[in-house]
């Protein structure tokens, strides 16, 4: 126990059960902790910390910021804020035009489900039995799994499951009152599932033909995880919605829904006191241009093959599958997967679970390829034992 953890312990009003160390450095792929081990991070902050921790970049951007304005409402317009509003735009999905801006991945699913209630005047959607869109009331409705549920009850009405993958289950689902369909390219909390193109074309298609809104919640895998700018891009894939947090802000709290002008909100019932605030936003300005011209969409493809072909080439009877794309990655065990997280961390290298026996490695695209050779050569280890 150190001074910090006692008084977490103690004060903290907390849902999570803590891993045992004291984090209170970091830079790119490395967390030092308060007697100064150093750790290999592929967790980066749940998949935010894409462009590294404390990246030079962002430092400068959110120095410079926080010394000319750090708040202003979104009635007035905004230096920091066009800037980035237009860099986004220059990145996402070619029909895409306008966006919102708010402050987390849930808050990017709400505002996806007002506004597609409100652009088609119906009320239900059809998601993923595997996915996960957030925590507050209206993104939950939209999960599935009874472990994030339970004990919530009662929902938002009108949402609808079917198998990730599985285009005919998904179609017996739509209705006169399919507002819109919510999927994730690759499923991350549900243990890094990545989604098939054709079950992709024919989603794109059903939704064109019906008028219904294909919203494609990309918190996760967006901002070159997987190896493009956005997961979708992989599939020739262009949603009316994109859900986007995470990773956009270089760390700062950030999120965002991009529409296309196909969406038209009628009645406006939206906003966000802190949503599109110049600190964050020169933050994701600084982030994003960092991605563009550093390549991280290349060198996540180059890094995941790289670490995923090691760890193919191990043969490891505990290990049922390794899939994912770019620095998205999932080994899936044939058992649990806590002990191993565990022993992992013992070893200097800190992972994700993926449910109950998927092990997730998020690192920063930046992380060097020394040190992923010490990931792997400790995953074999561990899992060898
Ligand atoms: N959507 C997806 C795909 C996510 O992975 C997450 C978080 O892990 C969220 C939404 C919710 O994001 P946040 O925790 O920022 O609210």
């Amino acid at each position: 126990m150190t001074h910090y953890s006692e008084l977490e312990e103690k004060y903290e009003f907390s849902f999570y059960p803590k891993r045992g160390i004291t984090v209170v450095k970091g830079k790119n792929a490395s967390l030092w902790d308060t007697e100064g081990n150093e750790y290999i991070d592929c967790i980066a902050g749940n998949g935010v910390a894409s462009v590294g921790h404390c990246n030079d970049s962002v430092i400068e951007a959110i120095h410079e910021q926080s010394k000319k304005l750090i708040t202003c409402p979104v009635t007035f317009h905004n230096d920091a804020r066009a800037l980035l509003l237009e860099r986004l735009l220059s990145v996402t999905p070619g029909n895409l035009s306008r966006a919102f801006l708010c402050n987390s991945g849930t808050e990017s699913v709400e505002a996806a489900i007002k506004i597609t209630r409100m652009s088609t005047k119906k009320t239900d959607f059809i998601c993923a039995m595997r996915g996960f869109h957030g925590r507050t009331m209206g993104s939950l409705s939209a999960v599935f799994k009874k472990q994030f549920r339970e004990g919530l009850e009662p929902f938002v009405p009108g949402f609808h499951f079917a198998p990730f993958n599985n285009f005919d289950k998904l179609k017996e689902k739509v209705t006169d009152k399919t507002a819109g369909i919510l999927l994730e390219v690759v499923q991350g909390e549900g243990g890094i599932h990545v989604g098939d193109k054709e079950f992709f074309a024919k989603v794109r298609k059903l939704c064109t033909a019906e008028g219904i809104v294909l919203i494609l919640d990309e918190v996760q895998s967006g901002f070159c995880r997987t190896g493009r700018m956005f997961a979708c891009n992989h599939f020739d894939l262009e949603p009316d919605i994109l859900c986007i947090a995470k990773a956009m802000a270089g760390g700062f709290p950030m999120g965002a829904v991009v529409v296309s002008d196909a969406v038209e909100p009628v009645g406006a019932k939206h906003g966000s006191t802190f949503g599109g605030n110049p600190l964050a936003c020169a933050a994701a300005n600084a982030a994003i241009k960092f991605m563009v011209e550093n390549k991280l969409d290349e060198q996540a493809a180059e890094k995941g093959n790289y670490i995923t072909g090691i760890l193919n080439k191990s043969d490891l009877p505990v290990v049922r599958e390794i899939r994912g794309l770019g620095l998205m990655i999932g080994i899936e065990l044939k058992i649990a997967n806590k002990e191993y997280i565990a022993a992992l961390m013992d070893r200097g290298v800190l992972v994700l679970p993926g449910g109950m026996n998927v092990i997730r490695l998020l690192p920063p695209l930046t992380i060097e390829y020394e040190q992923l050779d010490t990931v792997a050569e400790s995953l074999i280890k561990v899992l060898s034992d």
